[in-house]
């Protein structure tokens, strides 16, 4: 079943190549990964070496760098499939189109040259943004009037950082780095803070505590820590105290992207329910046959595909603005989508019975999967809050 709206031949073979990868690389690894103990095995450099070899890593880059330029719409479709075959690879590889697609746009011409080379080249290389903190969470969605904690001194050619982030998503793995940084402490995160470049291993940067999520396995997610680490003002990335307008101006999609990731396993899950109910006999029927199973199945499919169109919306106005790109756009496709995945990882469980939550059918890892995007990405409370400030203006 493919119900989505392919609508040209690039996008197209993309995709099959996506599918094969799916169904080749990824099924085959994805429940032994995501069932190893220790966080940081559950991690595959196989799998992202794989996706090179495809031009799937760097599928966002430009021709000049190496990619295929994939416009915002497609990517969000490539990040789906890959979620419907494993969430936690979709979340490695969502991460590193994201901020390559950032970087080609809000980097200087020094930088480009710098930074997209090194990465295109190495199959390794997968891209983080440390925004997170341990006192700042949901604050940097909804713009409170107070700091980042990391924050950062001035020196001769430079900044002298300290501080932490937490919760980062690739954080342990990462080539690149992407770090919000408190650059004027009087002023709020909208106003005072910095977005710097960080290449790993530059002295006074180093990797924490590995997080043990409950989901999305495949992805490792990790503490970054600086102490009295000195980036040059090279490393600045837009204009100093302007960092939140880099991601607003530059990434636009990026919520949408998280909204194709947790569409992905809804995907799954929705798959798995109808399978069962095709499969399982009940009351001398099998449950497909029962109206209320069927009705379900099709509610599933409503929010499935509602959600869908508003993620594509969002990406495709995102790369075409002036055709009426509305903020609220940054905030709720990803909502939508974790909430109807959250609402059919619980149906779909109840669908299978007793089944559902015995780990050898495989709907308890997409039930853990589904959970994550409650919150990664913005909690979806503080992501209407988000939406609301910019229809009230707050
Ligand atoms: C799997 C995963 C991956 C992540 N990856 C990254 C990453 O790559 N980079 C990164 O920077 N961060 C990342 N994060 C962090 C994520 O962005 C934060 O967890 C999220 O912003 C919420 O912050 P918090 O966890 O501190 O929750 P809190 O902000 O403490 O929120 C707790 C509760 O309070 C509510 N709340 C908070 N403020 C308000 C308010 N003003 N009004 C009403 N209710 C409010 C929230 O809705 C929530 O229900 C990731 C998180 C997860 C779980």
């Amino acid at each position: 079943m493919n119900d989505m709206l392919v609508s040209n031949q690039d996008q197209l073979a993309i995709l099959e190549t996506v599918r094969r990868f799916v169904d080749q690389e990824i099924r085959p690894r994805s429940a032994a990964l995501d069932a190893k103990q220790n966080p940081e095995e559950c991690f595959s450099w196989e799998l992202v070496e794989k996706a090179d070899a495809l031009g799937i890593r760097t599928m966002t880059l430009e021709e000049q760098w190496g990619g295929l330029g994939l416009d915002s719409l497609t990517t969000a479709m490539v990040v789906e499939e890959l979620a419907i075959g494993d969430m936690g690879i979709s979340v490695v590889l969502a991460q590193t189109f994201k901020i390559a697609q950032l970087m080609q746009k809000a980097f200087n011409d020094e930088q480009r040259a710098r930074v997209l080379p090194v990465f295109a080249k190495n199959p390794r290389a997968v891209l983080a943004i440390g925004m997170s903190e341990p006192g700042n969470g949901s604050d940097k969605h909804t713009n409170q009037p107070v700091p980042f904690r990391t924050s950062a001194e001035r020196t001769r050619g430079g900044w002298v950082v300290n501080g932490m982030k937490h919760f980062i998503s690739n954080g342990n793995r990462a080539s690149h780095y992407l770090v919000m940084v408190q650059t004027d402490r009087q002023k709020t995160m909208a106003n005072g803070s910095t977005c710097f470049l960080l290449e790993r291993g530059h002295p006074g940067f180093t990797i924490g505590r590995v997080h043990d999520k409950m989901g999305e396995r495949l992805a490792n997610n990790a503490e970054l820590v600086f102490q009295d680490c000195v980036i040059p003002d090279e490393n600045v990335v837009g204009e100093v105290n302007k960092g939140s307008d880099v991601f607003a101006q530059f990434s636009p999609q990026s919520n949408a992207y998280a909204g194709a990731t947790v569409l992905g396993v809804a995907v799954a899950l929705h798959r798995k329910a109808i399978e069962w109910a095709r499969l399982r006999v009940q009351g001398g029927k099998c449950l497909i046959e029962h109206d209320g199973i069927r009705a379900q199945l099709a509610e599933m499919r409503m929010l499935i595909d509602a959600s869908r169109a508003y993620i594509h919306r969002a990406c495709w106005l995102a790369d075409h603005p002036q055709s009426g790109w509305d903020k609220t756009l940054g905030a709720l496709p990803k909502a939508m989508a974790a909430q109807s995945a959250w609402k059919i990882a619980t149906w779909t469980m109840e669908i299978h019975g007793g089944h559902g939550y015995m780990k050898e059918v495989g709907v308890e890892k997409l039930v853990r999967d589904a959970a994550a995007f409650l919150h990664s990405d913005g909690v979806n409370r503080t992501l209407f809050l988000k939406a609301a400030n910019t229809m009230f203006r707050a």
